[in-house]
Parts: structure tokens; C-alpha cells; sequence
């Protein structure tokens, strides 16, 4: 059974370039919102979750953080909205094509901030890190991904060196519990 996860996995991932100091990424439109980045990128991940912008019959999204100060809009910034002006991470998108191009955290409190969330695949250059771990990988069936399939998926996921888990991945997670130790006083 052949199991598509996202195209930048599906056709082989390559390495980081050394030196690598980011790039230009732009949204699917024939005059693209450009979005410079001037950093290599860290964490890269496919995710499962129903938030991030995943291409077109992709499984899985894959998305980096970079240092937000990193990020700058350098063409056709008014088609850019943010997606759930609620949500803790706010998802600036091209109103035209719907494609994501950076996710900015403005709560000074949250374990993220200071990191932009960013699709390195909306990028030509190569040398970006690769992906690294599968995150929320439970969260596909709320896409409609069968149930029954999960275990044949987090085998590939496993087999293709992208290890699942239904977080983010353990050093995430114990960022984020850090911080939130930090902020309690306990640590
Ligand atoms: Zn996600
Ligand atoms: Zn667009």
C-alpha cells in the first residue's frame, strides 16, 4: 500500500545545505505574495492537525519555526489576512490562493514566541532542513483519514525517519513545559 504524506516527503527528503540562510517563499498566485526569509529554519515537521495549510491532497502539512525577526514581507502584503485572528498563533494567508505564509505569535507569555511558524516547500531554494518528526498525527481522522489506517500510516511515518507522535515531539514539549514550569515558579 503506498501512502502519500506530502510531496516534499513523498519524493525523497534531502538534507540541510551547510550555511544555509534561508530564502524567498511564495503563495501559489501568478503575481505571489513574497515572504524573505533570512534564516535556516528549525523543528521542520510534517503535522496532522486541522490549522496548518496543508497542499492540495496532502496528508500532512510541513511546517518550521524561524526567529520571527527573520520575516519580512517584501511584495503584495495587503492580499495577506490572518486566517483566525483568535487563535494564539495567527496564520497570515493569501486571501486570493489561501496558502499560509507565516504564522506570528503575539502573546509574549507563549513557549513559541519569538518564532514564526513558516512552509519551507513555498520556497525554490534549496537547503532547508528537512522534516525531522510527525506531530498531532491522531488529529488526520478529523480530516476524514479512515481510522482503520493509522497503524499502516504511523509505520510509514516511522519507516520513512519521520518518528509520529500525537504532540508536538519531546523537545517541544518539554520547551513548552519549561516554560510553563518558569512561569509557576518551580523551576
Ligand atoms: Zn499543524
Ligand atoms: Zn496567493
Amino acid at each position: 500500500m503506498s501512502i502519500a504524506i506530502h510531496p516534499s516527503v513523498d519524493k525523497g527528503m534531502t538534507p540541510a545545505a551547510d550555511n544555509f540562510s534561508g530564502g524567498t517563499l511564495r503563495c501559489k498566485c501568478s503575481d505571489p505574495v513574497e515572504v524573505s526569509v533570512s534564516s535556516q529554519c528549525a523543528h521542520n515537521h510534517v503535522c496532522g492537525c486541522t490549522m496548518c495549510w496543508k497542499p492540495e491532497g496532502a496528508l500532512f502539512a510541513q511546517i518550521a519555526v524561524v526567529p520571527s525577526d527573520s520575516v519580512k514581507v517584501t511584495k503584495n502584503q495587503d492580499k495577506l489576512k490572518v486566517v483566525n485572528p483568535d487563535a494564539a498563533i495567527k496564520r497570515h494567508a493569501c486571501q486570493d490562493c489561501g496558502v499560509h505564509m507565516y504564522g506570528h505569535i503575539e502573546d509574549t507569555n507563549h513557549p513559541f514566541h519569538g518564532l514564526d511558524f513558516i512552509h519551507t516547500e513555498l520556497s525554490d531554494d534549496d537547503g532547508w532542513a528537512p522534516p525531522q518528526f510527525a506531530a498531532f498525527v491522531s488529529s488526520i481522522i478529523e480530516s476524514g483519514q479512515d481510522p482503520e489506517k493509522m497503524g499502516d500510516i504511523r509505520r510509514h511515518l516511522h519507516d520513512t525517519g519521520l518518528e509520529p507522535y500525537d504532540c508536538l515531539s519531546p523537545t517541544l514539549m518539554d520547551v513548552i513545559a519549561t516554560h510553563t514550569a518558569k512561569q509557576k515558579g518551580v523551576l
